[in-house]
């Protein structure tokens, strides 16, 4: 017997709109293909294990301190990363950082929603962006994509202008879909903006398309870019996230984030993993090429592909796609029901679990529609 068990949390004094609610997560099963929450599936090299090792023992001898609350060190070799990744002359000034990218969202709807706020976003897309708006107590607005789940940017731009909402998301390349925005998309709805537009650029070095960085610059108050060191960079463990803007931005950030959020070791190990970027971004384009070959031969089997500048793919048509979930979970590869009917989104892998994933469709295609 746990002491205390005998309460429930129909006991608790919850917030109402708590009430019924189920916590945000992928199933965490021991299966041999996991498949289902876009990590990099190259582990980190025996030279990156080293480094963060070594960094976090040095850093180790100090942590009787509290870390550096602004961590200007890490937010400087970010930005130094970006400036190679992107050409675009981003400096500290420009960069926060936090534990994930979702607690970058988290900070910037508490910063700029809230109570009597608004926060809108183009669906189906990550959602967790309804879900933080709701734990920061922000309306959420959501506006459609197209049937195809691209995104219709004269809908945008009208549901902008009926809405007027204080926040608004895009997501590129969009999750769970895998279509990125142009450049040009986004300037027209970042223009059309009447508050903050935050781009979630979670899978941005998986696209070729530029990033919404070259936006700050010609839209000061509105463009945030939102990035994470856990897709690409293969540190989804090590909770690393972060936003690029103009300064005033990251001045708002510092009157909501908590004192010490990033802790002497995420800080020492994130930095770390950034001094090996080039090594780790070495397996985007082998995954980029994997994508297109599991795409094809997806294709190729009669699946409804949708076309992903991501490390995903999102397919269909399912007559039933949880049953369809089941079906790749019994043959030993878990993907992810994201709730879109018809619709399964696999994250691509290693060779080999892609052809287990592959072989998995093979069989799985008498569910189709
Ligand atoms: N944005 C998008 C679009 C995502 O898909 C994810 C992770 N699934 C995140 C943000 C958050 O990632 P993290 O907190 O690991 O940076």
């Amino acid at each position: 017997m746990t002491i205390g068990e005998r309460v429930t949390l129909a006991d608790l004094p919850l917030r109402p709109e708590l009430v019924g609610a189920s916590p945000y997560g992928a199933p965490q099963l021991d299966v041999a293909v996991r498949l289902n929450t876009n990590e990099n599936p190259h582990p980190p090299s025996a030279a990156l294990v080293d480094d963060v090792a070594e960094a976090v023992r040095v850093a180790a001898s100090g942590l009787h301190r509290y870390p550096d609350r602004d961590a200007v060190g890490l937010r400087t070799e970010l930005a130094e990363y970006l400036v190679r990744q992107t050409g675009v002359a981003v400096t500290v000034d420009n960069v926060w950082a936090a534990n994930g990218s979702n607690e970058i969202l988290q900070q910037l709807l508490q910063a700029f929603g809230g109570p009597g706020r608004t926060a809108l976003g183009f669906e189906p897309s990550y959602s967790m962006h309804p879900v933080i708006s709701g734990g920061t107590r922000t309306r959420w607005l959501p506006a459609p994509r197209r049937a195809d789940f691209s995104l219709d940017v004269d809908a945008a731009v009208a549901a902008i202008a009926e809405h007027r909402p204080d926040v608004l998301f895009v997501t590129s390349p969009n999750n769970p879909t895998g279509q990125s925005t142009s450049l040009d998309d986004l300037r027209r709805i970042a223009t059309a903006a009447t508050g903050i537009v935050v781009v979630d650029e979670a899978y941005a070095e998986f696209s070729p398309a530029p990033s919404a960085l070259e936006l700050i610059a010609e839209l000061p108050s509105r463009v945030v870019v939102s990035r994470t060191m856990s897709k690409a960079f293969a540190f989804a463990g090590g909770r690393l996230g972060y936003l690029v803007a103009a300064p005033a931005l990251v001045e708002a950030m510092l009157l909501v984030r908590l004192p010490y959020h990033l802790s002497v070791v995420t800080q020492a190990a994130a930095r770390a993993a950034l001094r090996h970027a080039s090594e780790t971004l070495g397996t985007v384009a082998e995954l980029a090429a994997e994508r297109e070959r599991v795409s094809e031969e997806l294709s190729g089997m009669g699946f409804q592909v949708v076309p992903s500048d991501a490390n995903f793919v999102l397919l269909g048509r399912f007559t039933d796609a949880p049953a369809a979930w089941r079906g790749y979970l019994e043959r030993g590869v878990l993907i992810r029901d994201v709730g879109i009917a018809g619709h399964l989104r696999a994250t691509i892998g290693l060779r080999g679990e892609n052809d287990t994933f592959l072989a998995a469709s093979a069989d799985l295609v008498t569910e189709l529609d």
